[in-house]
């Protein structure tokens, strides 16, 4: 029997990446998005059914929920991607800035979440795969917001697979390091400067740190790392992918905190 998939997200990068992916490999998948009448690329695809779900609206993640079960009788892994970056320093964050990047990257994700459970419950079996960062494991400056949430996510899931083994339900930690997508380009935020002129000659290096830093093109790799950590029947947990990312984690376990800030400042000169 064909499997089938949710994943939030899927109008661009990632998210779209393995909706075509999973497609590709005969699953049918619930591609949710919030603006489904923009998309053009995935409509038309046999068993691809576009919904529509943003993270913070409740309605529309049980909607979406409810739609994809009817229509393809249940759901078989979950595909929590939407996300997005707010950079700068902390202090320049307006409340409401705090609040979305928690509730779009955190509080999104439980509710998506809490939605899928009672039909995963209910068969004894799913898989829930986390889209994380390198930036859940390892910190950048001027990105503290971002990491926070990452690093929530990595706790909520690794937590969360003890609770959900007794019924059959495996959690997955997906790692990307950095990938050209919207991530770094519409999907970002910067916080206001205004006032904080101290912080911009570090905040100028970050940035130009950032610009140069060598994005992988091949966003398939992450497809293809979302599609092994929901169909590799292990009990393995955390999936990094990238040139970057691995190298990123190894370094951070290799080093103390005292000698990580060290090489943190002087690689971003600030
Ligand atoms: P992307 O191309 O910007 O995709 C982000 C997706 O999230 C878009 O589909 C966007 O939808 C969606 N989204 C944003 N807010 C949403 C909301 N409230 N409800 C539903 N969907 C929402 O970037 P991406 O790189 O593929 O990012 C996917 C995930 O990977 C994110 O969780 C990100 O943190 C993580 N990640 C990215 C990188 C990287 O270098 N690219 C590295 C590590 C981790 P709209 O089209 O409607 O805006």
């Amino acid at each position: 029997m064909k499997k089938t998939i949710l994943i939030t997200g899927a109008s661009s990068g990632f998210g779209k990446a393995a909706a075509k992916l999973f497609h590709t490999n005969n699953w049918n998948v619930i591609a949710t998005m919030r603006s489904p009448e923009k998309e053009t690329e995935l409509s038309g695809l046999s068993n691809v059914f576009i919904s529509k779900l943003d993270v913070t609206d409740k309605l529309s993640i049980q909607n979406a929920v409810k739609e994809g079960i009817e229509k393809f009788g249940k759901i078989d892994v979950l595909v929590n991607n939407a996300g997005y970056g707010a950079l700068g320093a902390l202090e320049g964050a307006t409340e409401e800035q705090i609040k979305q990047q928690f509730d779009v990257n955190f509080f999104g994700l439980i509710e998506v979440t809490k939605a899928i459970l009672p039909g995963m419950r209910q068969q004894k079996s799913g898989t829930i795969v986390n889209v994380s960062s390198v930036g859940g494991r390892v910190t950048f400056p001027f990105s503290s917001l971002y990491h926070a949430t990452k690093f929530a996510v990595e706790g909520l899931t690794e937590s969360m697979q003890y609770e959900l083994n007794p019924f059959g339900i495996r959690l997955k930690i997906v790692e990307p390091g950095g990938y050209k997508t919207e991530f770094s380009g519409r999907s970002m935020t910067l916080f206001s400067t205004d006032g904080l002129d101290e912080y911009q000659p570090a905040f100028n290096k970050f940035m130009d740190m950032i610009d140069h830093w060598p994005m992988s093109e091949n966003i398939g790799e992450v497809a293809d790392a979302i599609y092994e950590a929901a169909t590799d029947g292990t009990e393995r947990l955390r999936y990094p992918v990238g040139h970057d990312a691995a190298q990123l984690i190894a370094t951070r376990q290799q080093m103390d905190d005292v000698d990580f800030k060290k090489m943190m400042i002087a690689q971003t000169g600030i």
